[in-house]
């Protein structure tokens, strides 16, 4: 039922292959580890025997060379099982795609092999407690000392992947006379333990303070990341310190564009799952002598549902294709991420309505994907930000 999309015989293969493995690994174990908010390794485990850290990376570099549009298909499904999945190796994505696309030939090769197999895994961090839309607000810093490091001092929040990560992409203010802050910051490579919540030695000054309690999207953690006199080498400095210094907005926003995808897909993959739960649910409870999916009021729910579903598809599809081919996909990455993840709340709600008083006992999976959708009304810009760039970008385009 999740076609819609036309696939090539290599996409159509490793979606089967991510399917099957969200059926029989992801699904069954995903309420364990929601309800005890534990990390799920062993389904790590085989998400690294399955290549699925380097699905983008080039294949000189280990991955498997593959292109957006294949990977959203990736998310897509890994996100029907729980996206939390989906999360462990979101920003890791991020983070390589902005060495793929800006760092040095050294940051390349010193990363991406590793990165490609899960060895190291990547964190990418904008937001600070004080801000989060508004990313030209960043306080965190970073100063040149005399032996030419960098050290950065200031508060990171919600960081995906915060503890377990060996790699965070940060943003930092590093000219503080910019005349637009936006032209006065850089992303540093900084290097951690993983795991470790006070780094020594060479990673002194950076400490990952405990986990944040969340709503759901549990499992895979989000945490602060404290910065008191961390120093960092210039050469991790994305691009090197030459080319990337002070570049670090764009560079960043370039990877968010690239981000919006990645979270439409995972609006399409739980939107998929709860319609998939509906149609289920509909036929087997009965209300009235009859099946309820025999009402018309939920045929009309399932209509709606399997309508937003295929059509937050297609735009996720298009945007990730636009953006292989090149071209310019701002607008069409904001609708997408706007719609599906907007699609994802709708068809979960939705279902959860299907559920009846079941829907609210942790017994049914709905419940673990009510608390879930949310979350992609935020990620990588809330709404109200994507019609923002949507509305100001289609101003752009089209002015007269
Ligand atoms: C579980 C989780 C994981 C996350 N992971 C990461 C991560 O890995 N890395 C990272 O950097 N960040 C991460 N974030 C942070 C996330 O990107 C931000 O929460 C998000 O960008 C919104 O920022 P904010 O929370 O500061 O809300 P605010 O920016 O304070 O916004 C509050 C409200 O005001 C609205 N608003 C803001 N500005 C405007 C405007 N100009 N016009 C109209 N409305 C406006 C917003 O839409 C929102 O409704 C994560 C967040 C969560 C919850």
């Amino acid at each position: 039922m999740a076609a819609v999309i036309d696939k090539t015989d290599e996409q159509q293969a490793i979606c089967e292959m991510v399917r099957q493995f969200a059926d029989e690994q992801i699904i069954p174990n995903a309420e364990h580890y929601d309800h005890e908010d534990a990390f799920p390794e062993p389904i790590v485990e085989q998400m690294k025997e399955l290549g699925l850290f380097g699905v983008t990376i080039p294949e000189e570099y280990g991955g498997m060379g593959l292109d957006l549009t294949t990977y959203a298909m990736i998310v897509e499904e890994l996100s029907r099982g729980w996206i939390s999945i989906s999360g462990v190796v979101n920003t890791h994505f991020i983070g390589s795609y902005l060495l793929m696309k800006f760092g040095t030939d050294e940051q390349k090769q010193k990363y991406l092999p590793r990165m490609a197999t899960g060895e190291i895994r990547a964190a990418f961090s904008l937001s600070e407690p004080e801000l989060g839309s508004d990313v030209a607000a960043i306080k965190t810093t970073a100063k040149k000392q005399d032996d030419g490091a960098w050290e950065i001092n200031g508060q990171k929040m919600w960081v995906t992947n915060g503890l377990r990560s060996d790699l965070v992409f940060v943003l930092v203010r590093t000219d503080l006379n910019a005349d637009k802050p936006q032209r006065g910051m850089t992303c540093f490579i900084a290097e951690k333990v993983a795991g470790e919540h006070e780094n020594s030695g060479d990673y002194k000054g950076l400490n990952v303070p405990p986990q944040l309690r969340k709503m759901g999207y549990k499992g895979v953690e989000s945490t602060e990341l404290v910065f008191d006199g961390y120093r960092c080498p210039a050469e991790n400095i994305l691009g090197g310190e030459e080319a990337g210094l002070n570049k670090g907005f764009p560079q960043m926003m370039d990877a968010l564009e690239l981000g919006r995808v990645n979270v439409a897909a995972r609006g399409v993959g739980i939107a998929q799952r709860a319609l998939e739960l509906a149609l289920r649910y509909s036929q087997e409870r009965r209300t009235f002598g009859k099946p309820i999916a025999q009402h018309q009021a939920i045929q009309f729910k399932l209509a709606d549902m399997a309508t937003q579903v295929d059509a937050a598809r297609l735009l996720t599809n298009r945007a990730a294709r636009m953006k292989d081919a090149g071209e310019r996909s701002d607008i069409e990455a904001g609708m997408a991420k706007l719609f599906a993840s907007e699609a994802g709340r709708f068809c979960v709600e939705e279902s959860f309505r299907i559920h009846g008083g079941y829907g609210y006992s942790k017994e049914y999976e709905i419940e673990r994907l009510y608390r879930d959708a949310p979350l992609l009304l935020i990620g990588e810009g809330t709404s109200e930000i994507q019609r923002m760039v949507i509305g100001r970008k289609l101003l752009e385009r089209h002015k007269i």
